[in-house]
């Protein structure tokens, strides 16, 4: 803290490197001087002879009141260095002063920056990220920007996607990816699931999926584009969020392209609601088409042999009506690559000249001011990612400048309480800092293939699985290694032989039912088929050692709930007074690897959130939510039973036909997993609410210059994945910052 400014201390000087800054404005020209010459303001040029001695004294005393400054300087920089010193760390203020700073370089925090930039070509937008992973072409585009010091603020290289790709790029290898840590939090690997038992009131962390990388979540996740339905914006119930305030940025995110090849069973009936897809905008999105597995047609034609309508649109038509049946889903996917948010708003030329990336930098607190006025964000603190060095940023003016935390739903409370906004804050106390997690609770049932339908299904995998099995075992060998665990050689054989020999997600039909317990009959229950077990979440959960090649001889149904009543509650890890620690028995010691997968830096002090139930609760899951789940697996029994499905497949794997129905209820107890859709933990509302953390606009209650805009902000989670109403919402957001400058400026 020694080096921030003091209270009520104004940044909003201008910077001056070395030049002479003349009062009231003059610039120093020689009118000027001339014209200060002759008001007697500036000495003649010329002195007089009697006027010379004490010229001379004057000049020896204002030497030594330098001289004496000089010192008092010195003195002063030496105690705040060694004071830093004594934390371990080296301390830095940057002085680069920014109109907007955004945590986090997910989906929101990415179309935040990027749109506030766009909108004010003039001002200095900074987004800081953690990760320091991306798409090729992003990596290429914000390549001068992440040599931290040297901001490039011109000359990012063009990108050229098509020659440039890595793996995070390749469609198919999402779940391979999303499996292995790489890119994610330092959260340790999971090596034997018996060994992290559903413990009770906590969720085991290290099972969390959640991307640490520039892009987010978007980069690893499934592609799966589905919106929100009119009537969650109803639920939210938040003045100005409504469906028609926020179609408009459905339309202007994405590009629709229904040209591709037609599925079995989609019609070609085009309806009214085509009118709410977007023609131009940056993110394209298509219907599975090109990558209808074999798998998909079976099941959509057998779940209509057994009585379920069908959504003959996508799912993103037409409302919850268009929504229920089964059917093919829509992916985020350009010419065969991931077209992430990422990749539309910082590849090639779309990143904003005057919106500077930094990567691999932590953001450990909010800076604020206690002001007359009350609390006033001015800057944030983050660490390097070998934990060893300490900087800030400030904001340009404390009027109209603004932080803006995007780290999502699990991150961002945790920073909001470092910053001392919370349920004890000592800045400002919101008791809903944390609280209202919500998720689409997931379990799976998976099914044998007969062999003519694993050949099918598994041939075109057959390079992926390889790629898959090689990133994740050299991903595990490393986490070994970087934990000093040695294995024996019988421990080692199966990870070396998975180190042996890519544009559709790998799946592509699902379904949304309507449980006999949906309310307005709108669908709370989500199937999505894989033909082969590659759902990440449950391939974590399942033996960790299966291969690509036995994971490829069942297929996957995921049930998930859409409108869950469960609730969990971040427990923000405890707050770093300093970041200075070498204790190796802390937990809060992570070891992860860098962008190039090059082990060993540390995160010193870097305190991870827990995933807890809340206090007055048993269970994660209600009997109301088991129940739905329960009745989700039996319909996809009954599917499974129905021909076509029946004569390509064989017996039910897990939870295995001697399940009985009535002890599937225990089975979705012990199984129900998150699925990554994280809501709801900073909700919006108006500040009588006693859980809303942000008002309509997003800003912090109580909190001047501080707002969330990211996955958190969302009081209900929508009724499907959640990547493009998060999105939405960002966009909307980005519009209220703006508009509020606008008015402020007059
Ligand atoms: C495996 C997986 C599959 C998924 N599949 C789909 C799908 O198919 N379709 C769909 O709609 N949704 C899907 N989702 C969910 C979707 O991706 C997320 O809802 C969305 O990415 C959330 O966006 P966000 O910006 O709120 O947060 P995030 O995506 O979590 O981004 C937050 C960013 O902030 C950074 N950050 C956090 N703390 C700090 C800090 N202190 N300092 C600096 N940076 C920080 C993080 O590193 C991260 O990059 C999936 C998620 C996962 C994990």
């Amino acid at each position: 803290m020694k080096t921030t400014r003091g209270p009520g201390q104004s940044v909003s000087r201008p910077i001056t490197y070395g030049s002479y800054q003349y009062p009231n404005g003059q610039n120093g020209s020689k009118e000027s001087e001339e014209k200060q010459r002759e008001n007697g303001a500036l000495l003649p040029k010329r002195v007089p002879d009697h006027l010379k001695s004490q010229s001379r004294t004057t000049r020896w005393l204002w030497i030594l009141v330098a001289v004496s400054l000089f010192i008092a300087l010195v003195f002063s920089a030496t105690i705040v260095h060694l004071s830093s010193q004594g934390e371990g760390i080296k301390s830095e203020a940057s002085d680069i002063l920014f109109d907007y700073i955004v945590v986090g370089g997910g989906p929101s925090g990415i179309i935040v920056a990027s749109k506030l930039a766009r909108k004010f070509p003039s001002l200095k937008v900074l987004l800081l990220e953690s990760g320091t992973d991306s798409q090729a072409s992003v990596l290429q585009a914000t390549a001068g920007d992440s040599k931290s010091s040297s901001f490039a603020f011109e000359g990012f290289v063009d990108g050229d996607d098509a020659a440039t790709l890595n793996s995070f790029d390749v469609p198919l290898l999402w779940s391979g990816l999303a499996g292995t840590r790489r890119g994610q939090w330092p959260f340790p690997p999971v090596m034997n699931v018996s060994d992290f038992p559903w413990h009770g009131h906590r969720w085991p962390i290290e099972k969390t999926l959640l991307a640490r990388a520039l892009g987010g979540c978007g980069l690893h996740n499934a592609m799966l584009y589905v919106r929100a339905l009119p009537s969650d914006f109803d639920l939210w119930n938040v003045s100005g969020w409504s469906y028609e305030h926020m179609v408009k940025h459905y339309k202007e995110l994405e590009t629709f392209k229904d040209d591709g090849p037609i599925p079995p069973f989609w019609s070609n009936t085009t309806d009214s609601n085509d009118s709410h897809r977007g023609e131009s905008g940056p993110i394209m999105t298509i219907p599975a088409g090109y990558g209808v597995d074999a798998v998909a047609p079976l099941f959509v034609e057998s779940a209509l042999q057994a009585g379920f309508p069908l959504a003959s649109r996508g799912f993103n038509s037409g409302g919850a009506h268009g929504r229920s049946g089964v059917g093919y889903y829509e992916f985020n996917i350009r010419d065969g690559v991931r077209d992430s948010v990422a990749r539309a708003f910082l590849a090639g030329k779309s990143k904003p000249k005057n919106l500077i990336v930094q990567t691999g930098a932590t953001v450990t607190r909010v800076l604020m001011d206690a002001q007359r006025k009350g609390p006033r964000a001015y800057g944030v603190e983050y660490m390097t990612n070998n934990g060893r060095r300490i900087g800030r940023y400030a904001l340009r003016d404390r009027e109209r400048a603004e932080i803006i935390l995007a780290a999502g739903a699990i991150m961002s409370p945790q920073l909001l309480v470092n910053s001392g906004i919370g349920p004890d804050g000592s800045v400002v106390q919101l008791e809903g800092v944390g609280k209202n997690l919500q998720d689409h609770p997931v379990v799976g049932i998976s099914f044998e293939m007969n062999p003519e339908l694993m050949l099918d299904s598994s041939s075109v995998y057959t390079i992926g699985d390889e790629l898959e099995d090689y990133l994740q075992t050299v991903s595990e060998l490393r986490a070994l290694r970087l934990m000093d665990i040695n294995l024996t050689s019988t421990q080692r054989n199966p990870l070396n032989q998975r180190l042996g020999t890519l544009g559709t997600s790998g799946f592509s039909a699902g379904g949304f039912l309507t449980s006999p317990w949906a309310v307005d009959n709108v669908p709370d229950i989500q199937l999505t088929v894989f033909p082969r077990q590659i759902e990440p979440h449950i391939t974590q959960h399942r033996n960790y050692q299966e291969t690509g090649r036995l994971r490829s001889r069942i297929l996957l149904v995921t049930v998930a709930l859409l409108s869950p009543e469960a609730r969990f509650v971040i427990t923000p890890g405890k707050v770093p007074a300093t970041v200075n620690t070498t204790d190796q028995k802390d937990q809060s010691v992570r070891t992860f690897s860098n962008s190039s997968g090059t082990p060993v830096a540390r995160i010193k002090k870097l305190k991870l959130p827990y995933i807890d139930i809340p206090p007055d609760r048993k269970q994660y899951l209600t009997s109301g939510d088991t129940q739905r789940l329960v009745w989700g697996l039996q319909q996809v029994r009954k599917i499974h039973e129905t021909a076509p499905m029946s004569m390509h497949t064989g017996d039910e794997v897990y939870p295995g036909s001697h399940v009985s129905d009535e002890a599937l209820v225990q089975y979705v107890h012990e199984n129900a997993l998150t699925n990554s859709h994280f809501v709801g933990t900073s909700r919006m509302g108006t500040a009588k609410q006693q859980d809303a953390v942000v008002d309509q606009r997003l800003r912090v209650i109580g909190v001047r210059g501080l707002r969330v805009v990211d996955g958190g902000v969302i009081p209900t989670v929508p009724n499907g994945n959640t990547h493009s109403t998060i999105a939405v919402v960002a966009s909307h957001g980005a519009d209220l910052i703006a508009n509020d400058r606008i008015d402020k400026e007059g």
